[in-house]
């Protein structure tokens, strides 16, 4: 079977580094706001060049904590209005509504699955605050044309940078685009600890204090609480694999690239819809690779029954999920068809140039 993803041949790649990272860390009777978590942030921030990076407990805390500072500096206030993409993963749409913020959900473009940036500025109204990016599937949306717009409409924004951790836009990176970043490092993510765990970037000193204090039951000083707060805090543990598994961040995505380039240049079959990426280079780190086709389920089953295993992201849409009865009324006809014909190929740095092959063999012939 060649798995979609293979987490344990993933971790083994730095079985060494990770047991040595975690005995010492289990050795130190450290294990919560301590020396790991301080360097994780640092060599996080670093990476992305951004000056603030937050530890936090996973990536939906990430981007609530975000809004929530927002809402508590007085930036935003609950009924707000907050720009997202209607095809992005649950948690976006989660960390707006936990908040009290309104989603305002805009269609993605049928060719990068990526918000319209056509779409945005008809549905500004006077209560929009933000808008929140979603790289999907590890391809960065951004354009000037973004950042003048924030600007006319005092809009912020936040990346959702769950999925895109290591590409790169004109020379930035992803988490240093707009003013906030969430990051998730589940354990699926292109950096993935052993278990949840998150972070937040932003460039505003300020909102990190209030972001770091809100993760930390609102309190920077034990004992006194500035505000009401969360629990949510990366740890020790955590942090030390991630130190080590950021190290290697750069060279894994470039082979989840060099996948991406087969799987583009040598599928084949007229009835599977390729992805169009075409930003610039390393602006896409292939999280997941996706293609469409209107025979999904029969495409599927007939891989599983050759040995690929293949997921779908996502099935169904946040606005027509039962937790969400008060965006059902939304009209999205590109969203829907995503949703509909999209299917996962096996995508991850571990992933070997036979197995891609066999994967490449079976989509031609089906
Ligand atoms: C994974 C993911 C999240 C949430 O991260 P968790 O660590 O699972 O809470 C948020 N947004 C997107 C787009 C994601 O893919």
């Amino acid at each position: 079977m060649i798995k979609f993803l293979d987490l344990q041949k993933i971790n083994l790649l730095h079985q060494e580094e990770i047991e040595q990272a975690l005995l010492e860390t289990f050795r130190s009777g450290w294990y919560l706001l301590g020396d790991k978590v301080k360097t994780f942030e640092q060599e996080l921030a670093s990476y992305c060049q951004v000056p603030h990076a937050i530890g936090v407990a996973n990536g939906l805390d990430a981007l609530r904590l975000i809004f929530k500072a927002y809402i508590e500096l007085g930036i935003m206030k609950p009924g707000d209005e907050v720009i997202v993409p209607a095809n992005t993963y649950i948690a976006s749409i989660l960390a707006l509504s936990d908040n009290g913020l309104v989603p305002v959900l805009v269609e993605p473009n049928l060719e990068t699955y990526n918000i319209d940036l056509e779409k945005i500025e008809e549905k500004i109204s006077p209560k929009t605050k933000a808008i929140l990016l979603v790289h999907l599937y590890g391809s960065i949306v951004f354009d000037k044309k973004l950042t003048a717009l924030a600007k006319k409409y005092q809009l912020k924004i936040v990346e959702d940078n769950a999925q895109a951790i290591g590409a790169t836009w004109q020379g930035k990176k992803s988490g240093n685009l707009g003013d906030a970043a969430g990051f998730s490092f589940y354990p699926g993510k292109n950096l993935g600890a052993l278990g949840d765990a998150g972070a937040v970037t932003c460039k505003d000193e300020t909102l990190a204090t209030c972001i770091r204090a809100l993760a930390n039951y609102g309190s920077q000083k034990k004992y006194v609480n500035q505000y009401q707060g969360l629990n949510s805090r990366l740890d020790e543990m955590q942090a030390a694999v991630l130190s080590v598994k950021l190290k290697y961040l750069d060279t894994e995505n470039k082979k989840r690239q060099e996948i991406a380039t087969r799987y583009l240049s040598e599928i084949n079959n007229t009835k599977i819809i390729l992805p169009q990426h075409k930003i610039e280079e390393n602006s896409h780190v292939y999280h997941v690779f996706v293609v469409r086709t209107e025979d999904r389920e029969k495409l599927q089953e007939y891989l599983n029954e050759n040995g690929v295993q293949t997921l779908i992201h996502y099935p169904i849409p946040p606005h027509h999920q039962e937790a969400y009865k008060e965006l059902q009324n939304y009209s999205l006809p590109i969203t829907e068809k995503i949703h509909r014909e999209v299917l996962s190929l096996p995508m991850s740095q571990v992933l070997t140039q036979e197995e891609v092959s066999t994967v490449i063999n079976l989509l031609n012939k089906f």
